[in-house]
């Protein structure tokens, strides 16, 4: 069986399921939580006759699906195509770290799929992201502040640019000015994409005037991900007049991007110097103080919502804040999980379990995976000694650990090749290619090798103390 593992969204287009739709049905059947904190984390591998594959990352999450939603996702599945009577799953670990870009790319994929055409529903706002929810910390607080202004004085800084890193709370800041500007004003809050399709959508159907006038008649337009508003430059004219328009007449223009004006691509410089007229504000990436506060905050909110109380331990607060560095988004899908596992098994999560719920989350270049703690354990995994391994011997026995602990090493640490070979006896980095290269491909056919490069993985990163 060819399994194609590959990233690429495109893939999902050849087949019969599209699985953007599956995603967007299992996203309103199963609410956003569930959906944000395990669902998403399914990939689509490959459609069969009767069944379809689909992978996670980890067993941990495999176990958790498979036990709790994995018949509400067959019907899911097979109201798309009713042949397909089973689901496998399987595990694949993502080493890499274009994860974040993977869940950018399907997402943008998905939002398209997911509109429903009514030319009326632009605004999605969302009830639940207020004001009074952000959490403040010194690297979104000049970004909250100037939020905040825009909704006690309209235009006063016109327009208003906030830009920062994937989940850094720009469309939960974008929608407060939404919800709160509601309620005096006609408002209008987007995302770029949307407003490209809108504007295919309405060339096609012959309706650019309503188009125009819709946008023109705001007194409030927000756009999110203003970077994916790239190329098509009809639209861009379009979408310059009408940013002019809405300016003249004192209405406010707000924007989000993941980056400064001047760093957008294959957008008008007119247009992006236009952005860069009005107040420009980043968010940077959190701090311990302001990630902590967000892991109590949400356990906080969530506790709410529950009768039996849930207890996250104070090591635990402290590990998800110390350890999910990058985005609040993984620090909220983080505390999602955790509370789900405690609600579930009723119980407080311990640290090793917490561990292996998030261990996706976890960065591993953080780690302090040494090479000599890779060599003691799969020398102590396969029985042989550390001399055995590092001898030049080429017995069976001692080839495939050898193998095994250069792969480990390549991939658990940031160490380049030649200086993984000066750790294996000083052998060539051709060498360590070679073991690189031979384990990836023994990887995908031979489930038993594979299973204890699984396991290996696990000892290697979360049991470090305990075992040599
Ligand atoms: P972005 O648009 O920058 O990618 P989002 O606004 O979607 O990020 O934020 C990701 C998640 O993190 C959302 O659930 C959001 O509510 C939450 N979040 C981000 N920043 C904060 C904050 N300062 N306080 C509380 N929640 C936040
Ligand atoms: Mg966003």
């Amino acid at each position: 069986m060819k399994n194609n593992l590959s990233k690429n969204p495109a893939n999902i287009s050849q087949t019969k399921i599209n699985w953007n739709d599956v995603q967007s049905r299992m996203k309103i059947s199963f609410g956003n939580d569930v959906y944000e904190s395990w669902l998403k984390k399914l990939n689509f591998v490959e459609e069969f006759k009767n069944y379809i594959l689909l992978s996670v990352s980890t067993r941990f999450i495999r176990d958790w699906i498979t036990s709790r939603y994995l018949d509400q996702i067959l019907k899911i599945i097979s109201e798309f195509n009713k042949n397909i009577t089973r689901i496998e799953l399987k595990i694949h670990e993502i080493n890499d770290d274009n994860t974040e870009e993977l869940n950018n790319s399907s997402n943008k994929k998905e939002n398209i799929s997911f509109i429903k055409d009514s030319f009326l529903q632009y605004n999605r706002i969302d009830q639940n992201k207020t004001f009074d929810n952000f959490v403040i910390g010194q690297s979104n607080k000049l970004a909250f502040e100037a939020s905040k202004k825009v909704t006690q004085s309209l235009a006063h800084y016109n327009p208003l640019y906030v830009y920062g890193g994937v989940g850094m709370g720009k469309t939960h800041l974008l929608n407060a000015i939404g919800l709160d500007l509601k309620k005096n004003n006609k408002i209008m809050f987007i995302s770029a994409e949307r407003f490209m399709y809108q504007f295919v959508k309405s060339i096609k159907s012959n309706e650019m005037v309503k188009f125009k006038d819709y946008f023109r008649n705001t007194d409030v337009l927000i756009i999110d991900d203003i970077q994916f508003m790239n190329g098509k430059e009809s639209m861009q004219e379009e979408f310059f007049h009408t940013f002019n328009a809405l300016i003249e007449k004192g209405s406010q223009v707000i924007v989000s991007a993941d980056r400064a004006p001047n760093k957008l691509s294959r957008i008008q410089e007119r247009i992006k110097s236009r952005f860069s007229g009005g107040l420009v504000i980043d968010i940077q990436k959190p701090d311990f103080d302001l990630r902590f506060k967000i892991v109590q905050n949400k356990i906080q909110e969530l506790t709410l919502l529950n009768l039996n109380g849930i207890k996250i331990s104070e090591e635990v607060k402290n590990f998800i804040s110390s350890e999910i560095k990058t985005s609040i988004r993984e620090i909220v899908g983080a505390i999602n999980r955790i509370v789900s596992f405690s609600r579930i098994y009723n119980k407080e999560p311990s640290l090793s379990e917490v561990k292996v719920i998030l261990k996706d989350l976890l960065n591993l270049s953080e780690n302090n995976v040494t090479i000599d703690l890779i060599q003691s354990l799969v020398c102590k995994f396969f029985k042989i000694s550390k001399n055995e391994m590092l001898s030049s011997r080429r017995s069976r026995y001692l080839v495939r650990p050898r193998q095994t602990a250069i792969y480990l090493t390549k991939i658990l640490t940031s160490k380049s090749l030649p200086e993984i070979g000066r750790e294996f006896s000083n052998r060539d980095h051709t060498t360590i290619i070679h073991s690189v290269k031979t384990i990836e491909k023994l990887k995908k056919n031979d489930l038993e090798l594979s299973a204890n490069i699984d396991t290996l993985k696990n000892k290697i990163l979360y049991n470090k103390n305990n075992e040599i």
